[in-house]
């Protein structure tokens, strides 16, 4: 068995309906329809992804706390032993709500993109969306407590942070005036912007992305110990570089891809997690031969031909528009010919 016989991890976008509308949306979601599964289509999925013996799940989406079943989901995988982190905006969580979700699951990570809710709003494109996911925070910071006050294992709960220029002067700011507001939160993980999906198109390299020299910086050591000891006591912080995803010819012929499936809602695998296409879903056939398939992608002559030459974050952006064009369906490339440049 080598390194990508099998994914090392599962992310699984299991909606696209959000009530956000991030400018840097992976997924696209609240801005496209969003195939419905019931529970018993989730579990077989759960089923399929657990057949591949992954070392880690993450659910994200689109809201997954708008799917029905998902609870479900959250049950089978801790029966299998697997451990899950759920992704949520933070947009409409109670006090029940948040301990429910501490139980069910190993890790929840809620996004927070701005330190203020001016530069958060802005981003997420919803006015009190700071204000609901800081609420959030305060809310699973509460139970987790409560747990812990009744002698079992707290919750875990974190934040995570996308980069981008519009935040980029708050990142000192989330661990010296958010992080201290919710006592109980485990980790705050920075991951760099990468050019897919909404944050892929024309003009967002330009505008949003950080350029090389800004991402360089961000994920040097140095500057990762400076944040480190802003932090509260306790608080683990960590900063993402993804870049490995580009699925780059160089990363994958000396090994160095992490391989990753993402999954769409309606079960169909990506061929590669950052761009579009699929090669089939898991409701229909076995996820090994679909993981194969997606392997096969990363070699396939036009994948090659369009990232060998990428050196800059510009490059890559052009990149993904070509590869997700290349290989979308006839819907992919409708979204993406509706896509507006940046900044609208
Ligand atoms: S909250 Fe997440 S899924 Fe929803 S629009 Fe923002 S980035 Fe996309």
């Amino acid at each position: 068995m080598n390194a990508t016989s099998t994914p090392a991890g599962v992310i699984w976008d299991i909606t696209y309906a959000c009530p956000l509308r991030c400018s840097h949306c992976y997924s696209e979601s609240g801005r496209r329809p969003s195939p419905q599964p019931t529970t018993r289509q989730l579990l077989r999925m759960a089923d399929a992804f657990l057949s591949l013996r992954p070392r880690q799940i993450v659910i994200t989406g689109g809201e997954p706390l708008l799917v029905p079943g998902l609870f479900d989901v959250a049950a089978r995988f801790s029966d299998a032993g697997v451990p899950v982190t759920l992704y949520t905006s933070g947009w409409r969580v109670d006090r029940p709500l948040a301990r429910e979700l501490l139980r069910a699951f190993p890790t929840v990570a809620v996004s927070l993109d701005g330190a203020t809710a001016e530069v958060h709003d802005r981003i997420r494109g919803r006015a009190l969306s700071y204000a609901r996911a800081t609420n959030t925070l305060r809310l699973l910071d509460e139970a987790s407590r409560g747990m812990r006050e009744q002698g079992a294992a707290p919750g875990a709960f974190g934040v995570d942070v996308a980069v981008m220029r519009s935040n980029l002067h708050q990142i000192e700011t989330f661990c010296t005036t958010v992080a201290p507001r919710f006592p109980e939160l485990g980790h705050l993980v920075y991951t760099l912007t990468l050019p897919a999906g909404l944050a892929g198109r024309e003009g967002f390299a330009d505008h949003e992305l950080l350029d090389d020299e800004q991402a360089r910086w961000l994920t040097g050591p140095h500057w990762l110990e400076h944040l480190q000891s802003l932090a509260p006591a306790g608080l683990r912080v960590a900063v993402e570089d993804h870049q490995r995803q580009m699925t780059h010819p160089d990363d994958v012929a000396q090994g160095r891809i992490v391989p990753l499936m993402r999954v769409a809602p309606d079960g169909g695998v990506h061929a590669m997690p950052v761009y579009e296409g699929t090669v089939g879903s898991v409701l229909d056939e076995p996820p090994l031969v679909l993981w194969e398939r997606a392997v096969a992608r990363w070699s396939d002559p036009f994948v090659v031909r369009t990232l060998a030459p990428v050196k800059t974050m510009r490059d890559w952006a052009e990149a993904v528009r070509l590869i997700d064009y290349h290989f979308g369906s006839p819907a992919d490339r409708a979204r993406i010919d509706r896509r507006p440049a940046f900044p609208v």
